[in-house]
């Protein structure tokens, strides 16, 4: 069986589908690996680490795919990859099932099954092949890490003898998977932490972690079966924009990472609530990828409002490309582990993973986002 590994072309796309360490295990089963040359180069992992692993590196992507059995992105393959993939052959990555639906049709034309890895189920058994959890958790870091450096005053309380520094205080909005590593790390270099959800159990996991929940009293639990959050109603919304409206008057570092799956992002923090905001505070919205949770984020851009500075990095587990290629490729790994089986691609279908995340099967889009 031949695994491919493609070089990934978006702007700002750093991250790589394999390290030397998972190629080295896949060599190890007895598989080929192609790795297109250059593709770890936004990881710092050259082709000469590839290739010491046991990979044999293709001048370029379409070549990497020529004959593979499986191929491995970040993002959508090219049109021109595409054209040279093997029909019969799995194509998994974070392929956004949300997004324009021409290339998801363009992969079911070439005949292959494409996996979104982003629609993993959130089942125990799937956990360890969970890139939003594995790349959203490195976000949620380096959000408070970067907000920290560009503040223009401390985390921690500070006792000195010239006087007492007040430690910062960060509200984060959104605790799933991103929004508690942010309250963790906050909590770490000193800041006090408050943070909300819409759904009710993030609360204890809050208050686990040392920070306030702040949630607004009586309102519905929003959470869906699935674990994620579905939208709130007008009356919850207005109760919700009153308290943060309250609440946000006061902090200094304000991360959001609120999200409802294939829904824009929700507005948490409004112009009129910035312009309450003390000079100096500062706002990242780690939703930016989904329009963003304030109106006056821009992607990619650090925007100054009153006084009030908004970063809204795009691919934020990316500036982290070290660790994220590293936990993306492992996630692969333990995907493949469960498609492969005696040294062959072996798909079933009625396994709710396959179903799960699978796009398109045998020249069809198959899946119920992209056919109801
Ligand atoms: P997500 O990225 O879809 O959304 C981020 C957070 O924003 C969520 O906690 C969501 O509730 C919250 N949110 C949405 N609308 C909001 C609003 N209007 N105001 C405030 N917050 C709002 O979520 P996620 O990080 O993928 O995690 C969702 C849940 O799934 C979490 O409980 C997480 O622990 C759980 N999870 C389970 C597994 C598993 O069991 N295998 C794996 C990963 C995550």
């Amino acid at each position: 069986m031949k695994i491919a590994v493609i070089a990934e072309t978006a702007a700002a796309e750093t991250r790589v589908a394999v390290s030397p360490e998972v190629v080295k295990a896949y060599v190890k089963k007895g598989f080929g690996v192609a790795v297109a040359a250059g593709a770890g180069k936004g990881s710092f992992m050259g082709d000469d680490l590839f290739k010491e692993a046991g990979a044999t590196i293709a001048r370029d992507s379409a070549t990497a795919v020529k004959d593979a059995d499986v191929v491995l992105c970040v993002r959508r393959p090219e049109p021109a990859v595409v054209k040279a993939l093997k029909k019969g052959a799995v194509v998994a990555g974070i392929l956004d099932p949300y997004g324009d639906k021409k290339p998801i049709e363009a992969l079911a034309k070439a005949g292959v099954a494409a996996f979104a890895m982003e629609l993993m189920p959130r089942i125990t058994r799937a956990q360890s092949m969970d890139v939003l959890s594995s790349q959203a958790n490195l976000a949620g870091y380096k959000a408070v890490v970067d907000a920290a450096a560009q503040f223009s005053r401390a985390f921690p309380m500070m006792m000195t003898a010239a006087g007492t520094v007040p430690p910062a205080k960060v509200f984060i909005m959104g605790a799933g998977v991103a929004g508690l590593q942010a309250v963790a790390t906050a909590r770490r270099l000193g800041a006090v932490v408050t943070a909300t959800d819409v759904r009710a159990a993030a609360g204890e996991q809050i208050k686990s972690l040392g920070a306030k929940f702040i949630f607004v009293e009586g309102m519905a639990d929003a959470a869906t079966s699935g674990g994620y959050a579905k939208e709130l109603s007008e009356d919850d919304r207005k109760k919700q924009a009153a308290l943060v409206a309250e609440h946000i008057k006061t902090q200094d570092i304000v991360v959001t990472t609120a999200l409802i799956p294939g829904r824009p992002a929700p507005v948490l923090v409004t112009k009129e609530m910035v312009e309450t905001m003390k000079p100096g505070s500062l706002i990242v919205d780690l939703a930016i990828e989904r329009g963003g949770n304030c109106p006056l984020s821009k992607a990619d851009a650090v925007v100054e409002h009153r006084g009030v500075t908004i970063m809204a990095p795009l691919n934020m587990a990316g500036h982290l490309a070290g660790n994220a290629s590293q936990l993306y490729a492992k996630n692969l790994q333990n995907f493949l582990d469960l498609i492969v089986v005696d040294g062959a691609v072996k798909l079933d279908w009625d396994d709710e993973i396959v179903k799960g995340c699978g796009l398109t099967r045998e020249g069809a889009v198959v899946h119920p986002i992209l056919t109801s």
